[in-house]
């Protein structure tokens, strides 16, 4: 008997010892601080039962923590609230409220927003960082873009390539998103969108000088509507001196974001060759015994699969030209050097990584053998 409780009491502490406490979950983004910056994770469009969407606002909060999100907005239609009958809160702020209680004792901000619901033009935009989501009731299209700027409202543009609004799913600037990007009532647009990607937005990101978004606009469950674990939500990288709601806010008016779509990053080429640089690194490298074939270690320290099209001058002994690099993880490439180098020069096109349409960054990393 005595003989039994030791091993239960040892197998018991076996457990307790091997499950590490931390607050990080296994499918948290993962993404490397760079030049000073730090990348924080956010999803700035999503539904409750206050608007159209299906949980009550406590679940995005318990889904943004699990997905290791630094920022959230649960971005409630002004105009339509299908759920009226059954929750008839008048206080177009309930949501955001009952987030932020949710969030208190968490490393998570919440941001007020709200979806300026209207058909085209302008279709749908979200404003955040407002104050009072009540006083957008607004009748005039121009007349809500104004009081949100009023309230020191970011304006983005949602999905412009929806087929409801754009059956061919093409996005096109009309003279109404003209004349708010003019006022700089419309700062940003959405590249992605829940399942889909316009490359035609990223054009009229980089035309017009708006910030580049990315957003689940979740209006069920983030595990249903993404298949997590296989898949993940859309988010928006933002690249801010702190995490603090005014320097998110200061990031977006300064452009500074990737949208993270699949394993696709999306961005301007300033932003998204310093965050590639920084996740892709080359831990080591050193000759096979006899040879001038030189194995590199290249780490991956996002949750990005990396895939690389070689553009150096070296040839690989154990891979084609197409490399990759998978998230978290870690690849040994044997470069054939010919004759002994003491430093080395790898340069790849990071197919995954999108700075126009169907234009891929070229970036080169360095690794010394002289310390
Ligand atoms: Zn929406």
């Amino acid at each position: 008997m005595r003989n039994v409780l030791t091993v239960i009491l040892f197998m018991t502490v076996q457990v307790v010892i091997a499950q590490p406490h931390t607050h990080q979950s296994q499918r948290s983004f993962k993404f490397p601080d760079f030049n000073g910056l730090k990348t924080l994770k956010c999803d700035f469009h999503q539904h409750t039962v206050f608007s159209d969407g299906s949980v009550w606002p406590d679940i995005r909060v318990k889904e943004a923590l699990l997905d290791g999100l630094d920022a959230i907005s649960l971005t409630e239609h002004l105009e339509y609230q299908p759920h009226k009958q059954d929750i008839p809160h008048p206080d177009r702020n309930r949501s955001y409220e009952i987030a932020t209680k949710e969030a208190k004792d968490h490393n998570l901000l919440i941001i007020k927003g709200s979806e300026i619901t209207r058909s085209m033009p302008p279709g749908h935009n979200n404003a955040i960082f407002i104050n009072d989501a009540n006083k957008l009731l607004i009748d005039s299209a121009m007349g809500v873009f104004r009081a949100a700027q009023q309230q020191g409202a970011f304006v983005f543009w949602n999905h412009p390539n929806w087929v409801a609004q754009r059956p061919d799913g093409v996005a096109k600037l009309t003279d109404m998103h003209r004349q708010l990007i003019k006022e700089n009532l419309l700062q940003g647009i959405e590249v992605v969108n829940e399942h889909t990607f316009s490359d035609e937005a990223l054009q009229i990101a980089l035309d017009n000088n708006l910030t580049i978004m990315g957003t689940s606009d979740v209006h069920q469950l983030i595990d249903w509507d993404y298949n997590v674990p296989n898949n993940h939500r859309p988010i928006t990288l933002i690249f801010a001196k702190e995490k603090t709601p005014e320097e998110i806010k200061s990031a977006l008016i300064e452009r500074k974001t990737v949208a993270c779509f699949k394993d696709l990053l999306i961005g301007r080429e300033e932003m998204v060759k310093p965050l590639i640089e920084a996740s892709i690194v080359i831990t080591n490298a050193e000759y096979q015994k006899g040879s001038s074939i030189l194995n590199v270690s290249l780490k991956n320290q996002s949750s990005c699969n990396f895939i690389l099209k070689n553009s150096s001058k070296y040839q690989f002994h154990n891979q084609g030209d197409i490399i990759t690099v998978p998230a978290d993880g870690e690849v040994v490439l044997q470069v054939k050097t010919l004759s002994k180098v003491q430093e080395i020069f790898l340069k790849f096109e990071v197919l995954n990584g999108i700075i126009a349409p169907n234009k891929h960054p070229l970036i080169e990393w360095k690794y010394s053998s002289v310390k």
